[in-house]
């Protein structure tokens, strides 16, 4: 059974364990108990993974876009345990935590522009929740009662709490659950592989920014409270807006005076060779950033938003009409989760790592990119240390076919075959790999790909 150092596994019996009483996030319930597929990974190091039958494998995903400075790191484990042994835990009601103090100033010290105000959670989907709750406090303060209404896209993901998997609009996340949808509007995701009007990326622009201006004037500007976005649409497959998007959505955002809201909870923390990638990629300096994710490494959960100064000033001192902020979250700065942080952005300094993802990336979408020869591939894209490579049998069709969607299955199947764990996400396979991979890994990993991608086009023909 599981022992402590978890140097022995009863796999058949974790196993048997797993499918009887836990409940994954991800379930076809119609197997529940009864379906096998799922490995268990008993131990990691750098950019691998090891599986129960002692497999080793390249970690493609980097978990799920967490895993930054990459598995076994000693650093960010010490720092866990010191903080643990010295106080685990600290009331934020009633008191500081020294750790998260100290992670507020440095998160603030390289956010965008006069991001300095930090609110922390126990994840992404706390984070951008959170988020969220500030703009409906923001307005009712300011005496603004109905200017509520969330703007998000079509194919985004913001997480799983009951407001952000409203503003989430992947359809495979939707269905038997009931979701906010008086609050929430959505338009067109901006996807130049599939967008249906054949147009220019330059004229898909302005078909987006347009639409954006009509939605706001048909919900009127005085009912809409924010914008959410991911710079990239991440677990909606990598989708990269045309050249100028978010920066001219912004500037549509301050005309209607409806804050925006830049969420970072895969792109932050160095995954496009930036703290953040609003500013230095996107060219934009939102109002609100929400992170996660990469901010531990993975290591232990936790989660927040950056807010500008500006926007706080709106409601605070002089300005706070009596007003009390409570969003009260028991770990919120956990000082265990702040020192853990503190120790990766440590690593992520000493390595020189956000240099590296910028020195690497070229050479990583390059290595990519070859693949788009194969005759299932139908698209590759990706920015920083993110990729997707899209199968579509038939690159006309304005939507994935179920066909590529198997085809995105298999390969993965082939791929964990061949030792590189990659994550399908409909039609596509996504690859966020841990920031310290190396030029000779990202040829491994490419070159298992493509062979998997091969293997499964020899067989479907
Ligand atoms: N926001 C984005 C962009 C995400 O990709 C995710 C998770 O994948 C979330 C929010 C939710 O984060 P969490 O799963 O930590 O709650």
């Amino acid at each position: 059974m599981y022992t402590e150092t978890g140097s022995q596994w009863n796999v058949a019996e974790l196993e048997g364990a797993a499918h009887r009483h836990l409940i994954s996030p991800a379930e076809e319930l119609a197997k529940l108990g009864t379906s096998g597929g799922r490995p268990l990974f008993t131990s990691a190091d750098g950019i691998h993974v090891r599986d129960s039958h002692g497999r080793t494998l390249i970690d493609g995903p980097g978990g799920m876009w967490c895993t930054q400075v990459g598995y076994g790191s000693k650093p960010i484990a010490d720092a866990i345990a010191a903080q643990a042994l010295r106080i685990c835990y600290n009331s934020p009601w009633y008191s500081i935590s020294g750790p998260a103090a100290e992670l507020a100033r440095r998160i603030s010290s390289f956010a965008p522009g006069d991001l300095n105000h930090v609110f922390f959670t126990t994840g992404g989907s706390s984070a951008v929740d959170s988020a969220l709750r500030f703009v409906q406090f923001y307005n009712n303060v300011l005496g603004r009662p109905t200017k509520k209404k969330i703007i998000c896209r079509i194919d985004g993901y913001h997480g799983s709490s009951h407001l952000t998997a409203a503003c989430s609009g992947r359809a495979g996340n939707r269905p038997n659950f009931d979701l906010e949808l008086d609050t929430v509007s959505f338009i067109s995701a901006p996807n130049i592989y599939r967008h249906p009007q054949g147009k220019s990326e330059a004229a898909f622009l302005e078909f987006l920014v347009a639409e954006f201006e009509e939605r706001i004037a048909a919900l009127k500007p005085e009912n809409v409270g924010a914008f959410l976005a991911e710079p990239i649409l991440a677990s909606g497959g990598v989708i990269i807006p045309p050249k100028g998007y978010h920066r001219r959505i912004l500037e549509t955002c301050r005309k209607h005076d409806i804050l925006y809201i830049s969420d970072e909870v895969v792109t932050g923390f160095g995954r496009c060779g930036h703290w953040f990638a609003s500013e230095e990629v996107f060219d934009i300096v939102p109002d609100i950033i929400t992170f996660a994710k990469g901010v531990t490494s993975g290591y232990v959960p936790l989660g927040g938003f950056v807010l500008s100064e500006s926007v706080l000033a709106k409601i605070s001192g002089e300005n706070a009409k009596g007003s009390f902020y409570t969003n009260g979250y028991t770990y919120s700065g956990h000082p265990v989760s702040c020192a853990a942080a503190l120790a990766n952005i440590g690593v992520i300094e000493d390595q020189d790592l956000l240099a590296h993802v910028r020195e690497i990336t070229p050479y990583f979408q390059e290595q990519l990119a070859k693949l788009r020869e194969l005759p299932l591939v139908g698209d590759v894209r990706g920015v920083g240390l993110l990729g997707c490579v899209e199968c579509a049998t038939d690159p006309t069709s304005e939507a994935a076919t179920d066909f590529d969607r198997q085809v995105a299955l298999r390969i993965d199947r082939q791929c964990y075959e061949n030792g590189l764990v990659v994550r399908p996400i409909g039609s596509m396979c996504v690859l966020s790999p841990a920031l310290i991979i190396t030029r000779p890994q990202i040829d491994e990993m490419v070159s298992i790909l493509r062979e998997s991608i091969v293997r499964v086009q020899a067989e479907i023909r």
